[in-house]
């Protein structure tokens, strides 16, 4: 499809299909269009209804959210998350009515100076209210034009990001931008879903690549999972003739900070050391199976060894050191590995009894 068949197809969709009674969608101005594409942003439509005309009513104007107490604009928003929103939302109004005059600016250029409106918003504001040829590419659009160019990439790359842009800018027709902006939106909520894309019924059918590929889904791609870099480590369980575990408390700050923990050995000659420190004698040791936890930046491969102590005789007794009873066990904060681990050790004690 050319760019004027693209948006031919979708204004002529949206004159009989699109949504039209919206709250937003009556009595157009650019602050209306504004507030409602801030609520409107990781909140759903039917949630947003319930919303914006009670603000309307209560700051009907932006020289009136301009001039309203922070609580009050709080109060509005209670129960629409995300709070940044609505603080900037009355900073960008206050802006507006100071050096502005009260009126919105006229360009993406400044919309998108102000708090809190990024490009698409800006592109939005401009279009629907002002009628101004201006793109957007809110989550919406930017999952109808990654499937209808078939755009591989993540979206969040900058790289993939600018050829949706470029996308955007080129499909927006020069008549009819708000209707077209709207359309869009329309488009990517009702047809275009996530999951579901109703593409037999869909006016981008004849063009779209993804659909043409019969790899709707596939678009627009997800974040890339990042590899983590691997750590290793040695977890000696010291295991006493009651059957407890020594267990050490982590520092309160760090990983696992104030839970308690199995102490670590970067190799199995260091476990005599460890042993001696505690006043105890390693006389058998035997490897677990071992067990992968991951954190947020890395993933720490944990290599358990169970061992049986005997006690030198002398008591040995250190702060932040107990011995977990796996019969009798106290309620104590463990690091969740830790956790697994010990079960495993009690396993393994009972049946190494049985044996
Ligand atoms: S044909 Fe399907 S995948 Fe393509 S834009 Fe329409 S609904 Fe989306």
């Amino acid at each position: 499809m050319s760019p004027e068949q693209f948006s031919h197809a979708v204004l002529q969709w949206y004159d009989q299909h699109g949504r039209h009674d919206l709250p937003w969608q009556q009595g157009i101005t650019p602050y209306r269009v504004w507030v409602s594409e801030i609520m409107l942003q990781q909140t759903q439509v039917s949630t947003v209804l319930n919303y914006f005309d009670r603000f309307m009513q209560a700051l009907p104007t932006v020289q009136a959210l301009a001039e309203a107490p922070e609580d009050e604009v709080l109060h509005l928003w209670t129960g629409l998350g995300y709070y940044t929103r609505a603080r900037n939302l009355q900073k960008a109004a206050k802006i507006v009515v100071e050096q502005h005059g009260g009126e919105f600016p006229r360009s993406v250029e400044q919309l998108t100076a102000l708090p809190g409106i990024g490009r698409s918003t800006a592109g939005a504001i401009a279009s629907i209210s002002m009628g101004i040829r201006a793109p957007i590419l809110d989550g919406n659009v930017k999952r109808v034009l990654a499937r209808y160019t078939a755009q591989a990439g993540y979206p969040g790359e900058p790289k993939v990001a600018n050829a949706l842009w470029a996308n955007a800018e080129r499909f927006t027709p020069y008549a009819r931008a708000n209707h077209y902006t709207q359309a869009m939106m329309d488009l990517g909520a009702t047809l275009c879903t996530r999951s579901k894309p109703s593409c037999l019924i869909c006016p981008l059918k004849t063009g779209c690549q993804a659909h043409l590929l019969g790899e709707e889904t596939r678009y627009p791609e997800p974040k890339p999972r990042k590899t983590l870099p691997q750590r290793r480590t040695l977890m000696p369980m010291l295991a006493n003739h009651e059957g407890a575990i020594l267990l050490y408390r982590r520092p309160s700050s760090g990983l696992w900070g104030g839970l308690w923990s199995l102490p670590e050995l970067d190799n199995l000659e260091q476990l005599d050391d460890l042993a001696y420190q505690h006043g105890l004698r390693a006389t058998g040791s035997q490897a677990l199976d071992g067990l992968t936890h991951t954190f947020s930046h890395f993933q720490l491969a944990i290599e358990p060894w169970l061992v049986r102590v005997d006690s030198l005789g002398t008591t040995v007794t250190e702060p932040d050191w107990l011995w977990y009873n796996l019969a009798t066990p106290p309620r104590l904060g463990l690091a969740a590995p830790v956790k697994k681990l010990l079960k495993r050790a009690a396993d393994e004690l009972i049946a190494g009894e049985s044996r």
